[in-house]
Parts: structure tokens; C-alpha cells; sequence
């Protein structure tokens, strides 16, 4: 590794800990899943920046900090099984699979689920597998989850992903409409039903109903 990645890379880290991201077990994920294999082409000198990056099929990697502040705020234990929804680059589900038992991650693009196990293989993340599917309708022959994480913004939290929530399970995901801010939210479901919580404005790229149309 050249001088000037390993400085990049540290002041990545050091990006995410002023930014709220204080959680030693997604430190040390974040830390060792590096951003820079998830990145391609033009942008990919660009991996280390505190930023959302443009990926293929007109989506964007999720900015770092806003990643690590979404996985802390799961706070995932190594017996879970997590379901993410929004594939993407396949970074979030990279770190996922550092702190998870099981990490199953679904995308409405062929070609980024496929663009996304191919590192996965290639990482030896044994533990990880992407589908191609409308996450809107999670993923039920793996369900019910202990964490089930969004990334792509719906106007509320689909049904579907709230009845594959395990009881004490965790969802956390950005609501609002896809040309405003909107907010993360995490919801907890308990006996009776789910409590909700708003955490902060984020901005993320519409979570949009059915496959894509170029698969
Ligand atoms: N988590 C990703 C970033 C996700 S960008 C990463 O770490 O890189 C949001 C993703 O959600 C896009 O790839 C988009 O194709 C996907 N998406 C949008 N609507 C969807 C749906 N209904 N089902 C599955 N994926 C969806």
C-alpha cells in the first residue's frame, strides 16, 4: 500500500468517528472492508472520501459516515440474520456480513446483485448472498429477520418488512419522499407492535417497485 492510501484511509476513519460513528465493532468492520473494491472506474480514487459515489445502473454507493451511523443504529450481534434491501455496490452488506451470522441483501438490478457477489466471492464473504427481487416484498423464504436494513428512501416502511421482523428484531431505514429530505428511522417491534424512532435527515435514491427493467 502506497503512503498516500494508507493516509487516505486514515483519515477516512477518522471522518467516521467525527461524524457520530463511535461503535467499535463497526470501526474495526469499516476498517477492514475497504470502500476502494466496491468503487469502479472514474470515481474510484474518490473511494476514501466522507461522499455518495456514482455506481452503474444510475444508483449511488451510500456516503461512509451515513452507512456506519445506519449499521450502528441496527446494532447487529454476531447470531443475527440480517436482511438489507437495496444491494447497490454491496459495501453496506460487506460490513453487514462482519458483524452478522447471516447476511442476505436483495436488489431490483441484475447487474449490481451480480456486480456485488462477484466481490463478495472474490472478499471471501462466505457469508453474504445477493438476490435479484423487489425488496418491497422482502425476502420471505429466508424470514423472519432480527435486523432488516433499507437503503433506498419509501414514503413508509413497506408491510411486508415489518411482518418479517422478528419480535425484539430492529429495522432501520430512511422514509420520506424520494425529492426531499427525508429521515432515518428505526423501528423496534415488540409483543404488541412497533415503536418508532426518528434519528436524522439523510437523503437516499427512491426505493422503486418492481424489477428493473433492464435485468
Ligand atoms: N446499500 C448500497 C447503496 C444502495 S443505493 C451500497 O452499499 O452500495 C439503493 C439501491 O436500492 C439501488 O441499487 C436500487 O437499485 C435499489 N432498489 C431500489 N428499489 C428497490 C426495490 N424495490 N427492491 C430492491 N432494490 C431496490
Amino acid at each position: 500500500m502506497t503512503d498516500d492510501i494508507a493516509q487516505r484511509k486514515m483519515q477516512f476513519l477518522f471522518a467516521l468517528r467525527s461524524k457520530g460513528v463511535t461503535d467499535a465493532r463497526v470501526l474495526t468492520a469499516m476498517e477492514k472492508i475497504d470502500r476502494g473494491h466496491f468503487v469502479k472506474g472514474l470515481f474510484a480514487e474518490r473511494a476514501y472520501e466522507d461522499t455518495p459515489l456514482p455506481i452503474p445502473c444510475g444508483q449511488t454507493i451510500s456516503q461512509p459516515s451515513v452507512v456506519g451511523l445506519m449499521t450502528q443504529a441496527l446494532n447487529v450481534s454476531p447470531r443475527d440474520k440480517v436482511l438489507e434491501i437495496g444491494t447497490g455496490s454491496g459495501y453496506q452488506a460487506a460490513i453487514l456480513s462482519q458483524l452478522a451470522r447471516r447476511v442476505y441483501t436483495v436488489d431490483r438490478h441484475r447487474r449490481l446483485v451480480a456486480g456485488a457477489q462477484e466481490v463478495f466471492t472474490a472478499l471471501d464473504l462466505a457469508n453474504v448472498t445477493a438476490f435479484t427481487a423487489d425488496g418491497s416484498f422482502g425476502l420471505p423464504d429466508q424470514a423472519p429477520f432480527d435486523r432488516i436494513i433499507v437503503t433506498a428512501a419509501a414514503e413508509d416502511a413497506p408491510g411486508p418488512l415489518l411482518a418479517q421482523l422478528k419480535v425484539g428484531g430492529i429495522m432501520v431505514l430512511p422514509v420520506g419522499q424520494s425529492d426531499t429530505v427525508q429521515s432515518m428511522i428505526r423501528v423496534l417491534r415488540h409483543e404488541n407492535g412497533f415503536d418508532y424512532e426518528e434519528l436524522r435527515p439523510v437523503r437516499f435514491v427512491p426505493l422503486i417497485e418492481g424489477l428493473a427493467r433492464d435485468n
